[in-house]
């Protein structure tokens, strides 16, 4: 089957989208690029060698992440003008969604070389589309500052905005998070989807003000897409639901 498909257009850059957590969110397509690329960027080459390795794929790595990004922009860009195909993957998700990614895209088009994408899992897609928040408009932003003030202030003006607002943030900061929500909307409907795709997914839903206390009591640890519901939004998606058994799953985290 693989025969009849196209081969890889040579000066292609490829986005290539890898698991948010369970191996099997990986497309044929995905995979047929890794296979036929004559390079993986790669924000973590170790990682990334681990996940080929899985799917029995061999394939030279090049890494490319935040601190390195201009440098090896060129180096693709050069190996792109070779006729090189090549394709970029970071450690999980989408490539240049609060990922490195954007850097070479953007030198790529300027130079003129075609960029595909390889389109698969996203934390963020995958958290708001069984949110039951409003998918109509949302707002995703990543990643807040770090700094309190900068991100309060951040916060302050995105919960004013229309439509369901998306965060990222680590494990460590979700607390902090909740507790600066709690100060400016406690009523605010909140949803948690916690280590999606992974053994203990969940979906922890209520208000700011209730999600911060039963956080503290709970800890919840691992990884965290937030989302925040429009002011005008009722309380219809506030049951918490616990889908980790109910799902098979191959969980990858090394935690
Ligand atoms: N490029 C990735 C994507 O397409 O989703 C996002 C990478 S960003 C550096 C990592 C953040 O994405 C985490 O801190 C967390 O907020 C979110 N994330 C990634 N995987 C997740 C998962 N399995 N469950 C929940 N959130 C996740």
């Amino acid at each position: 089957m693989e025969k009849e498909l196209p081969p890889l257009v040579p000066g292609t850059l490829y986005l290539v989208a890898t698991p948010i957590g369970n191996l099997e969110d990986i497309t044929l397509r995905a995979l047929r690029v890794l296979k036929q690329a004559d390079l993986v960027a790669a924000e973590d080459t170790r990682h990334t060698g681990m996940l080929l390795k899985h799917y029995g794929i061999q394939k030279p790595l090049l890494s490319y992440f935040k601190f390195n990004e201009a440098r090896r922009s060129e180096e693709l860009l050069e190996r792109l003008a070779k006729g090189q195909t090549i394709a970029l993957v970071t450690d999980a998700g989408s490539p240049g969604i609060s990922d490195p990614g954007t850097r070479v895209v953007r030198a790529a088009i300027a130079a003129g070389f075609r960029v595909e994408p390889v389109p698969g899992p996203c934390a963020l897609v995958a958290g708001l589309t069984a949110s039951g928040l409003p998918t109509n408009e949302f707002h995703f932003v990543g990643f807040l500052p770090v700094r309190s003030g900068a991100r309060q202030r951040e916060l302050a003006r995105l919960i004013q905005l229309p439509g369901t607002l998306v965060l990222y943030e680590s494990p460590h900061r979700v607390d902090r998070l909740l507790a600066d929500l709690t100060e400016l909307a406690p009523d605010r409907t909140v949803v948690l989807a916690r280590e999606l795709t992974k053994r203990f997914e969940e979906f922890i839903r209520g208000t700011a003000k209730e999600l911060h206390a039963r956080f503290r009591e709970a800890r919840w640890r691992g990884e965290f897409v937030v989302m925040i519901a429009p002011s005008d939004f009722g309380d219809s998606t506030r049951n918490t639901q616990n889908n980790s058994s109910a799902i098979r799953r191959i969980d990858t985290s090394s935690s």
